[in-house]
């Protein structure tokens, strides 16, 4: 009874892996988890409190489809004040997290055969939802100092192209993409008359120089033909209350909407009102947790670079490393062969109790990612056990 369509999807390596971790920790292991996805922190209380405010005053019924007008309105306002695009609360859509967003853009663009660009190292969901929309994807490696490589998306254009898929800050590599490899890139779909998706959910976590761009701020030709993703997953730190917003031309907007109309209906009425309070009050909240990010990537980066076998550009955002492990395919202990990424964090899981992704899940089986929302005091560990585990492999 299974469609083709879900016949075609992979399973997700990273729900595989939580589930060992689950098993493990049930045996009564102390593993440390650097494989997460989401910020350490606690949703701000002003944010937990508004929900709750809301949810007393009655705010529990639907909504329209595309989200409440002062939300839409506040969000018109960020767009504007941090990424510098004009948009009107039309051209806004809000639903429940990015990863709701980004899987209906491409079912409502896509049709069957069309080919979406997207650079990798990529997020583990894309390529599953450009497959889930019929869409083919088209992968694209970037430069080896993880930045786009615009010449390669050049040559991998096809007739078939109908999107070009970016995300910077990046997850898992953490690269930040310059205004000038933006700006080529919007000359390109331009040229080739395609769409850009631009998947911007770790906008604020940036540590070095080069800063976070909007492709759709860069002409009104690229704001045409671009879908601006965010969500308050990662800023506000809430993952878990599922809501995310596109940005973008109103026709595309209205078939997104469409959709979710028939399928999700609205995000959680009492999350909205939430979330007006994220964009409005919590910036120092925001600024806070990107400092002690910063501190923690600066000191990962420095183990990770000081361990055999590991290598990884200074990641300038996000909260991951993704280093290359290859130095270390071949070595073993005893009968374990470290043959590939995945045999690496089974190791590694297994000998220092410590959770990292195998790159494969992001379409690059030659690094794996180490995540640093996490404690200090558990990046020490959780370094220190690793370094112990690779210096036992010869
Ligand atoms: N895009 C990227 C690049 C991500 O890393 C994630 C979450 N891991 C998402 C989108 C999905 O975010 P959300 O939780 O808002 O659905």
């Amino acid at each position: 009874m299974i469609s083709e369509r879900i016949k075609r999807l992979s399973p997700s390596k990273t729900m595989e892996l939580n589930a060992k971790i689950a098993e493990l920790r049930a045996e009564g292991k102390k593993i440390i988890s650097l494989n997460n996805g989401e910020p350490d922190y606690n949703t701000p209380l002003p944010v937990i409190e508004a929900a709750h405010r809301a949810m007393l005053e009655g705010k529990t019924k639907y909504t329209p489809t595309p989200g409440i007008l002062p939300l839409k309105e506040a969000i018109v306002r960020k767009l504007m004040k941090d990424n510098h695009i004009k948009y009107d609360p039309s051209d806004i859509i809000v639903s429940i997290g990015a990863k709701f967003v980004l899987a209906s853009a491409f079912l409502v663009m896509c049709n069957a055969g069309d080919e979406v660009i997207i650079p990798t190292p990529c997020w583990v969901s894309y390529v599953e939802m450009v497959k889930l929309a019929e869409g083919v994807p088209v992968l694209v490696p970037v430069a080896s100092d993880n930045k786009l490589d615009v010449d390669a998306v050049e040559r991998a254009i096809t007739p078939k192209t109908r999107i070009i898929l970016i995300n910077s800050p990046n997850n898992p590599t953490g690269a930040v993409y310059t205004e000038e490899s933006l700006r080529r890139l919007a000359d390109l779909a331009i040229k080739h008359d395609l769409f850009i998706i631009s998947d911007e959910v770790y906008e604020k976590f940036i540590y070095g120089t080069t800063p976070h761009i909007s492709i759709a701020s860069l002409s009104p030709e690229i704001w045409a033909r671009t879908l601006t993703v965010n969500a308050f997953s990662k800023t506000y730190s809430m993952t878990g209350w599922r809501i995310g917003y596109a940005a973008g031309p109103r026709e595309i907007i209205k078939g997104m909407s469409s959709m979710q109309g028939h399928t999700a209906s609205n995000c959680t009425t009492f999350v909205q009102w939430a979330a007006i309070t994220a964009l409005e009050e919590c910036d120092e909240y925001v600024e806070s947790m990107c400092k002690a990010f910063e501190e923690r990537r600066n000191y990962m980066f420095e183990r990770v670079q000081k361990l055999p076998g590991f290598n990884c550009p200074f990641p300038e955002g996000a909260f991951y490393l993704f280093a290359d492990v290859t130095g270390l395919f071949g070595k073993r202990v005893g009968d374990r062969v470290i043959t590939d990424s995945p045999a690496l964090a089974d190791y590694l899981l297994d000998e220092a109790s410590v959770a990292l992704v195998p790159g494969d899940a992001f379409q690059d089986p030659k690094a794996i990612r180490l995540t640093y929302s996490n404690s200090m005091e558990n990046l020490i560990e959780a370094m220190d056990r690793i370094e112990a585990a690779i210096k036992k492999l010869s």
